[in-house]
Order: structure tokens, then C-alpha cells, then sequence
């Protein structure tokens, strides 16, 4: 049995999350990556997510399926559009409409219990708050309040094995989080961020989320490396 210590990663196939795996694993963890199959139009994350932890010899994956039953009224998950070439006034302005009702605790939630059943302390996810400031449950404030509800919640945490939500990009821009992967290595061809794909996987580059991977890339003075439509 291996005796490092084990870490959760979530693990959606995007850019965030591909650079949150590659620093876990450079703070020499043994990587159990978990990602969620929740009826979103841009399935083809998940293949991404495959590929991103397949390059970072996880010791395990999960694709945990949970009910879109759960996930009305999102642009990521229903019949609605998912808006094209916004400004950033218009992207900062409200939490916006592919906003998937309370996401990031019910994943956390899910990445918990599969961490205390490894026995693994320590859960790695990329949110970020600054380029995507919409999101409520992407707020440092969030996290926080996550991990205390954790070390509450689990025998782990009740007999002092403190369990930690690892969320280090979460006040770092989007240029700054791709250098910080350049440095580790990502391949970020292997990732996906797109919302609104075409059938055959290829990226909009007119979403909120292409439109900040791709100033993202501009701001950092990388090439992305993806194909897109437009
Ligand atoms: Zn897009």
C-alpha cells in the first residue's frame, strides 16, 4: 500500500480544474480524481476530465453520475441559450444564467464522502473568484465555510484528522493560473472549457467561458492550444 497521502481532486476537464490536479500532484499526493456526469450540454468535458487524469497517473477515477432532475433553470443543463460574446460589464454584472443551482456543495459534498472512504484529509478544487466573479459558490467565503462544515460533518474531522478544501486559484486571474500550469507542465490541448460546443466537440469561442480562457491566454502571452468554430 502506498503511504503517501491521498488526495480528491474535482476534476470537471476544464482549465482550472487540469491546473488544480497538476499542483496536487506536485505537492506529491496520491490522486484520486472525481468528476460528475450531471446532464451537462458540454458532455464533452468529460472526456477532457479522462484525458487530464489519465496525464497525471491518478490512482483512481470516479465519474459520478447525479440527476439534471436536480439542475433546473441552468443554461448548462437545459433548453435554454447560453450567451454569446458578452462584455465583461455584462459578465460581472449578475450571477448569470448558466449559474447550475447549488453545484459546487453538492459536488464537494459527494468528493467528501468519497475522501473519507479512502481515507484521504485533503480535497483539491479549482474554483477561481476573480475572472468569475458570478458565481456565488466559487467565493473564498464559500470554501471556508465548506471546510468547517467538513471537520463538523465526519468522524475524520471529529477525531482531529482536520480535513482541508484545497481551492489555491481561487484569488488568482485567469493568466495567472495558466502560467502557473505552464510551470507544472499542463497540457491544456487536453482539456475543455467551452459551454456550448458544436456536436462535434469543437469549442464556440463566443461563450463567457471561452471568451475568459481565451483572454486568459492572451493576458498570460500563451497560444491556446484548442481549435475553435470562430
Ligand atoms: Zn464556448
Amino acid at each position: 500500500m502506498s503511504s503517501r497521502k491521498k488526495a480528491v481532486v474535482l476534476i470537471s476537464g476544464g482549465l482550472d480544474s487540469a491546473t488544480i490536479m497538476a499542483f496536487a500532484r506536485s505537492e506529491g499526493y496520491e490522486l484520486h480524481g472525481i468528476s460528475f456526469d450531471y446532464g451537462q450540454r458540454h458532455h464533452f468535458e468529460l472526456q477532457a476530465a479522462e484525458k487530464v487524469c489519465a496525464a497525471n497517473n491518478v490512482a483512481s477515477h470516479v465519474v459520478f453520475p447525479v440527476d439534471t432532475a436536480i439542475f433546473r433553470g441552468s443554461a448548462l443543463t437545459n433548453d435554454i441559450d447560453v450567451p454569446h460574446n458578452r462584455s465583461d460589464d455584462e459578465m460581472s454584472g449578475s450571477i448569470p444564467v448558466t449559474y447550475v443551482p447549488a453545484r459546487n456543495t453538492i459536488f464537494l459534498s459527494i468528493a467528501l464522502g468519497l475522501a473519507e472512504s479512502l481515507g484521504a484529509h485533503d480535497l483539491f478544487i479549482g474554483v477561481n473568484a476573480v475572472d468569475y466573479s458570478g458565481y456565488p459558490d466559487c467565493r473564498p467565503e464559500f470554501v471556508a465555510a465548506f471546510e468547517a462544515m467538513a471537520n463538523l460533518a465526519t468522524k475524520a474531522g471529529v477525531e482531529g484528522q482536520k480535513i482541508k478544501v484545497h481551492a489555491p486559484l481561487i484569488t488568482m486571474t485567469k493568466a495567472q493560473i495558466i502560467q502557473r500550469g505552464v510551470e507544472l507542465g499542463v497540457d491544456y490541448s487536453l482539456t475543455h472549457s467551452c459551454y456550448d460546443p458544436s456536436p462535434d466537440g469543437i469549442s464556440c469561442g463566443e461563450c463567457d467561458s471561452c471568451l475568459l480562457r481565451l483572454k486568459g491566454f492572451a493576458d498570460a502571452g500563451a497560444i491556446d492550444p484548442i481549435a475553435y468554430q470562430n
